[in-house]
């Protein structure tokens, strides 16, 4: 069952029930893929047809954010809560640590995959990097080349929204791989370039505002929080 919010259609999934059906899909014949939207990213659908498309074909679409389930909560459907995107690929790297599936980094900056790969296969023993390729590419073919040969099970596409669901669902199928998953700007965290909020604001639910006060620049993008929950709003009255 998914729960609507301005057009995208969130599936109502605790984390545990999100984890589990990564896992089965990526045993699964066939391409599937996740995403994750933030408020930004529906409000970005609003006004691009290909993004909306993307994010509402994807296997699994997760609420990132506590925008999302503030949405959900305003138009009277809530969500059973926030399944944080980069929470998601922790447990499933976990769980590929022990089932030997393999994993391709792709996106960032030159260099930032190689460095995430390394920390995670510390901070995961026994998970596979199968390879890694930077963001920064200009056609596709050598990308899905290298992902192919490497015969991973599962990629994480960071390229950013909504270029990343894009990418995810006009690609997909020609990876070989089993599973992707969208997932923004986490190979930087991955990398340790990167910190995530303290703990204490991600339950208060101000992560958001931990990285706003570290990069003021994304003053813009945030306003997007406010104007969504507006049309949220709206779009229970109408
Ligand atoms: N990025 C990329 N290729 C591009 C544009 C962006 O690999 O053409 C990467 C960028 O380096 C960063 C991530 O995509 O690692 C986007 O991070 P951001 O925090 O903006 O994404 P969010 O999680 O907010 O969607």
């Amino acid at each position: 069952m998914r729960v609507e919010i301005l057009g995208v259609g969130f599936d109502n999934v605790t984390m545990d029930q999100a984890v589990a059906e990564g896992v089965r899909l990526a045993d699964t014949e066939g391409a599937h893929y996740v995403v994750t939207p933030n408020p930004e990213i529906v409000e970005a659908c609003r006004e691009d047809q290909e993004a909306l498309e993307a994010v509402n074909g994807a296997d699994l679409v997760l609420a990132d954010g506590i925008g999302v389930v503030y949405g959900a909560k305003i138009l009277g459907t809530p969500l059973k809560g926030r399944v944080p995107g980069i929470e998601f690929a922790q447990h499933l790297m976990g769980r590929m640590a022990q089932n030997g599936k393999s994993l391709f980094l792709l996106g960032a900056k030159p260099g930032v995959a190689e460095k995430a790969a390394e920390r995670l296969q510390g901070q995961y023993p026994g998970l596979r990097v199968a390879g890694v390729h930077d963001g920064y590419f200009q056609e596709d073919g050598p990308v899905l080349e290298a992902i192919r040969a490497s015969g991973a099970d599962v990629v994480f596409v960071c390229l950013g929204a909504p270029k990343q669901e894009k990418w995810m669902r006009r690609n997909g199928e020609a990876t070989g791989a089993h599973l992707l998953v969208g997932l923004g700007g986490c190979l930087d965290v991955f990398s340790g370039e990167v910190r995530r909020a303290p703990e204490a604001f991600q339950k208060m639910g101000l992560e958001w505002l931990y990285r706003l006060a570290k990069n003021p620049s994304r003053v813009g993008r945030m306003m997007k929080l406010p104007l969504f929950l507006v049309h949220a709003a709206g779009q229970k009255k109408s």
